[in-house]
């Protein structure tokens, strides 16, 4: 003979469980989506390398008395007309 008392225990014991399951299998569920978000979203191309903080190489004026930062496209200095050095110094040949 059992006592009501054991099988109310028993039957909130089990209840307890099967909504840990539900619980368990929805979080699982949920992972398992976001998973298969982000392995699609991995195939999209990598920023750029501005995106990443690279700074683009700015064309700065050599010399001392100015010094000004002149955009990386910049051939001549913008504010002292000087001529600025190649960006890309040592290309293989003499
Ligand atoms: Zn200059």
């Amino acid at each position: 003979m059992i006592e009501p008392g054991v099988t109310i225990l028993v039957g909130g014991a089990f209840l307890i469980g099967v909504l840990g399951f539900f619980v368990m299998m929805a979080s699982l569920l949920l992972r398992a989506f976001r998973w298969a978000i982000r392995s699609l979203a991995e195939t999209t191309p990598p920023p750029a390398a501005a995106e990443l903080g690279v700074p683009p190489a700015k064309r700065t004026c050599p010399y001392a008395d100015c010094a000004h930062d002149n955009p990386p496209a910049a051939i001549f200095c913008a504010r002292c007309g000087r001529r600025l050095p190649e960006p890309y110094d040592g290309g293989g040949h003499g």
